[in-house]
């Protein structure tokens, strides 16, 4: 693929985080959590996230009708996302970067401590972004029965394949959470538990899922037509937080 607007389907970056993690110790009630690895997310036969998903199978997920093709790609090492670091950012940038023309869109699986650092981060690195980058996560893993992880994952990965089903493209690194798409930079993580976790207090959301996904077109970005461009270069100091 050579022409970035024939792309179609979505790529789905795991980096960790809640929504991938499971118990440490199964049989401990409140044992702490530990994010799936690379090899348990990488096998196609039984992807241990995306087969909790109704619509989804062998590599499509079904949305509005429309069978949209969906890949799944891990961080070497995923994390918990208290230990993120420039490293970190600079892996994700260059995934994207690799497969950038290969995909309509873009949604990253983070754990919600530190998704406003790197929706913040991520918006300032990506310059000439022409198609949506989405993060989200979860309060609860994926694998939990009441977990909120699958319909935000899935309203974000709907939000990311506009193209294929004719809707407003959001062209910028969003923030996607309960019911509301953010701007990346834009964000506050206000609440540990509550389903609704972020908040954009100066700036008004983006869109909003519910029964009907609906973008907000007078605030989204325009888009441009130059190429991708990712700004890689970290004060070494910058390496201790
Ligand atoms: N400690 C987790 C993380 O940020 C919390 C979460 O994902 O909700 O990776």
């Amino acid at each position: 693929m050579s022409n970035q607007n024939e792309a179609s389907g979505v790529l789905v970056i795991y980096t960790g985080g809640t929504i991938g993690s499971i118990p440490k110790n199964t049989k401990e009630p409140n044992s702490p959590l530990i994010p799936l690895s690379k090899e348990d997310v990488s096998n196609k036969k039984e992807n241990r996230l995306f087969d909790l998903i109704q619509s989804y199978e062998k590599g499509n997920i079904v949305l509005g009708g429309q069978s949209i093709r969906l890949e799944l790609i891990s961080l070497e090492k995923p994390i918990d996302s208290s230990n993120v670091s420039p490293t970190v950012w600079l892996e994700i940038t260059k995934i994207i970067e690799d497969n950038y023309l290969d995909y309509e869109g873009f949604v990253i699986l983070n754990g919600t401590d530190t998704m406003t650092y790197t929706a913040s981060v991520l918006s300032f690195m990506i310059e000439n972004l022409n198609k949506p980058i989405i993060i989200t996560g979860s309060q609860k893993p994926i694998g939990e029965t009441r977990s909120d992880a699958v319909q935000n994952l899935v309203s974000a990965i709907e939000i990311a394949a506009a193209k294929s089903l004719n809707k407003p493209i959001v062209r910028e690194v969003s923030l996607f959470f309960r019911n509301k798409l953010l701007r990346g930079s834009r964000t506050i993580k206000y609440s540990a538990s509550n389903y609704e976790a972020f908040q954009s207090p100066n700036l008004q959301e983006l869109g909003t899922a519910d029964e009907y996904v609906v973008i907000n077109e007078n605030i989204i970005r325009a888009g441009s037509s130059q190429s991708l461009r990712i700004l890689k270069g970290y004060s070494p100091k910058s390496h201790v937080f």
